[in-house]
């Protein structure tokens, strides 16, 4: 669709495309920018992929590229309103298209109708964090930049990392250094230039800014490049599709700085705006006790306030929620709610997930049916409720982590007798 303008979360400010990169000039960091679509642009209403099975890019018509000129000569049927230069500069990996799971089990389990679980750890490089990534490196390369930065508590990084390797696109990344070995260890194989701050994410978060403006780089970093809800939002729109567009009742979402949650949001928003769902699904936001500050501002009714993040799950690990305003505002708007759990309730859900469906998701990505299963033995669940799980991260990305969930292995003689015993 076409991009009619910016606007700022705070002071509601518009700006044309051309007036600002990354920012509203007005409010400063805190001005996280929407993007505000021309809906009319939106071409080929019948031609929304009912039969959506490979990656993010089947869905170019929901994405910033320009499709209102229709360009006749170009490409199939499908894909005839895009011109050429839409299609230059796709990161070849396969980004999206995560399958979703029924589980029948559970949902009797916890006493709702229906579980689905959207599978996000399949990614190329195991986090949902790929479709921000990949968007934001073909709209860098779009512009033709030399080099990309972001700052991240680790999947953000090792995203950026994996899809700029695909490209052959120079990037930067900032990580605090207690970030998870596993996710260093993809951002060096991928062969990013990896600074490791002595300090916490907020601090990389600033540094990476200021790095960004020294050295002209092209910045990804969540709340604050608009794109990254953009790339984002394709998780709903898979969502809406894999269930035929019968919107769930309620879709959980693990919550740190709150732009995947936006995303989410803005996916339902963008089927609302061109008449193909009626309503957002209510949206829940899970977030660690030891990483709370949009739920205390939440239970306050009052601004966000810094915290000192400790939880054992570091993709959340959020001392100043950089998307904190726009996610309370969309969390009100779908008439959601919000859930903290504990680091022990998230081993547990992991543990849980992984023995039941076979899906091995790290802390962060577990959170989120840790709030389910809180919420459901807390009844504040209706039995005839569908309810739409996030999987955000592999496990196999914080195996220590994993390991404080699971009991220990039978250490044995080599000795069929030392196996039966155990037994
Ligand atoms: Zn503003």
């Amino acid at each position: 669709m076409k991009i009619r303008n910016f606007r700022c979360v705070l002071c509601k400010k518009e700006y044309k495309p051309s007036e600002v990169e990354y920012i509203c000039t007005k409010c400063g960091p805190s001005g996280i920018l929407e993007v505000i679509y021309n809906y009319n642009s939106f071409i080929n209403k019948a031609k929304v992929p009912y039969e959506f099975k490979n990656t993010m890019w089947e869905l170019l018509n929901f994405l910033p590229m320009d499709n209102s000129k229709k360009v006749k000569k170009f490409g199939d049927e499908d894909t005839q309103y895009f011109s050429k230069d839409d299609f230059n500069n796709i990161p070849p990996l396969k980004v999206g298209g995560t399958p979703i799971y029924r589980n029948k089990t559970l949902s009797r389990q916890l006493q709702i109708k229906d579980l689905y679980i959207k599978d996000d750890t399949v990614n190329p490089t195991s986090s949902l964090k790929d479709r921000a990534s990949a968007l934001v490196v073909k709209l860098a390369l779009d512009k033709g930049v030399e080099a990309i930065t972001c700052a991240s508590t680790g999947n953000a990084a090792s995203s950026l990392a994996g899809i700029c390797a695909s490209v052959g696109l120079k990037c930067y990344i900032f990580v605090p250094k207690a970030a998870p070995k596993a996710k260093i260890a993809q951002l060096l194989m991928y062969g990013a230039e990896v600074f490791a701050v002595d300090g916490s994410y907020d601090d990389a978060f600033d540094l990476s800014i200021e790095a960004t403006n020294k050295f002209g780089w092209y910045n990804r970093n969540t709340a604050y490049n608009p794109f990254t809800i953009e790339g984002k939002k394709t998780v709903s729109l898979e969502i809406a599709n894999q269930l035929s567009f019968k919107i769930p009742d309620k879709v959980f979402v693990p919550v740190g700085d709150g732009c995947i949650i936006s995303g989410v949001y803005k996916g339902f928003y963008d089927l609302i705006k061109i008449g193909i769902i009626k309503k957002i699904p209510q949206l829940i936001a899970v977030q660690a006790e030891g990483s709370n500050a949009i739920y205390l501002a939440m239970k306050r009714g009052d601004k966000i306030e810094s915290i000192k993040p400790n939880t054992i799950a570091d993709s959340i690990a959020v001392g100043r929620p950089r998307n904190g305003e726009m996610a309370i505002s969309n969390i009100r708007a779908s008439n959601g709610g919000i859930e903290v759990v504990s680091d022990e309730e998230i081993l547990n859900a992991m543990r849980i997930l992984a023995e039941r469906t076979g899906i091995f998701a790290e802390p962060a990505g577990a959170t989120a049916f840790a709030g389910l299963i809180k919420m459901s033995r807390e009844k504040k669940l209706k039995p005839d409720e569908t309810v739409v799980i996030l999987v955000t991260g592999s496990g196999l990305k914080d195996i220590d982590s994993a390991l404080k969930a699971v009991k220990k292995p039978h250490f044995i003689k080599p000795d069929i007798n030392d196996v039966e015993k155990n037994l």
